[in-house]
């Protein structure tokens, strides 16, 4: 194949990027894929329709650029937010791109960038520290405690000595399901002397209050990510948005591609989002599932830590890449997030669910 002689070694890449790897959860086509927190359930049939109705009328105007600025959208997302929060927004608070990882990529690029540093608590989401490497913006990892909370204090401490410019808050954590409370994020946001992101993206699975409600309080400084990737059920549609004053939208702006988002995009997330109310019903389901798994795999033994999102971090595997193999022999695709004795695991549907039990069981060497 043409092209096949030319190795990366040899590319004039970036020296920084040398022996990098690259962001790789396996795509594997296995019957039981819950290894990247999507939501199981697929869009409803009229959701369905009324999103292909919605992308033909855009297709008859696609010789045409895009809403650079994505008015219509992003007024849905500041009233879908209004609504679940309280809090009064508009389109000018509210930003949007194509998934929450192309939000932190325009905030890297605004706020971050070369000589500039970020800070998180790790373990956390992965493509944090991927997003600062491409962006040159230097990252500081701080370590979360055994139970993989944060310890607030500490935090506050590491905080005052590196002064990072973007603080990244992820809650409910990916991959360990814990939420931040609003208490401690004012003790977080008040230490912070740069821009504080706090990542949502499973914000609609947990109990846990919205750092939206703190917009008021630290407008200057905080920026809320969200994404419908997951409680949307729009993971393959891609769009992402933040909540955030309009100036930080505005310092976004200087970074965006123009016409980032496409029409079709657009049309599709705007139909999501008109069957809001049907799609997140499926949140309380996933939320009940949730907690029968967990004490069902507590009940074999194995750890799971306490989770606000629509996955679980479960330990207990003496070895969790055999343990990984082993799920994935029996046609279930589960994470391993290279913490030691640990896998994630997305909540499925019930029957899934049900598979996952019964191969942990086999694991964990109890009967089911
Ligand atoms: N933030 C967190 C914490 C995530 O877990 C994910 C997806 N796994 C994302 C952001 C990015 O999601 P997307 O780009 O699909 O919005």
């Amino acid at each position: 194949m043409i092209g096949d002689d030319v190795r990366l070694a040899d590319l004039p890449l970036r020296e920084d990027l040398r022996g990098k790897n690259p962001y790789g959860a396996p795509q594997i086509d296995v019957s039981v894929r819950v290894n990247t927190n999507e939501n199981p359930h697929p869009p409803s049939p009229a959701l369905q329709a009324d999103l292909a109705r919605s992308v033909a009328a855009a297709a008859a105007e696609l010789n045409r650029y895009p809403d650079r600025d994505a008015v219509v959208l992003r007024t849905e997302l500041a009233n879908y937010l209004q609504r679940s929060t309280g809090v009064p927004l508009d389109a000018r608070n509210v930003w949007a791109a194509n998934g929450s990882n192309e939000i932190l990529l325009q905030i890297l690029q605004a706020f971050g960038g070369p000589a500039r540093r970020a800070l998180g608590f790790e373990p956390s989401y992965s493509m944090h520290p991927i997003i600062a490497s491409g962006t040159r913006t230097e990252w500081l990892a701080c370590p979360r405690r055994g139970d993989f909370g944060v310890d607030v204090a500490g935090a506050v401490a590491a905080i005052d000595q590196q002064r990072p410019d973007v603080l990244f808050l992820t809650t409910p954590n990916n991959p360990t399901g814990g939420a931040l409370t609003p208490d401690d994020l004012r003790a977080l946001l008040s230490a912070a002397p740069g821009m504080v992101v706090v990542d949502e993206a499973y914000a609609e699975f947990s109990t846990v209050p919205s750092a939206v409600e703190l917009l008021g309080e630290f407008g200057d400084r905080l920026i809320v990510s969200r994404t419908m990737s997951k409680a949307f059920a729009f993971a393959g549609g891609r769009l992402g948005y933040l909540a955030a004053a309009p100036a930080v939208v505005d310092a976004l702006q200087l970074v965006r591609l123009p016409y980032h988002l496409s029409s079709l995009t657009q049309a599709a997330a705007l139909a999501a989002l008109r069957h809001a109310d049907d799609t997140l019903a499926t949140v309380r389901r996933l939320v009940a599932e949730r907690e029968r798994m967990a004490e069902a795999l507590r009940a074999m033994g194995l750890s799971v830590v306490d989770s606000q999102a629509n996955f679980l971090l479960v330990g207990g595997f003496a070895d969790q890449g055999a343990a990984w193999q082993h799920f994935l022999d029996a046609g279930i695709l589960v994470r391993d997030v290279g913490i030691a004795g640990h896998l994630r695991i997305s909540i499925g549907l019930a029957p899934e669910n049900d598979e996952v039990l019964r191969v942990a069981a086999e694991l964990a060497g109890t009967p089911d």
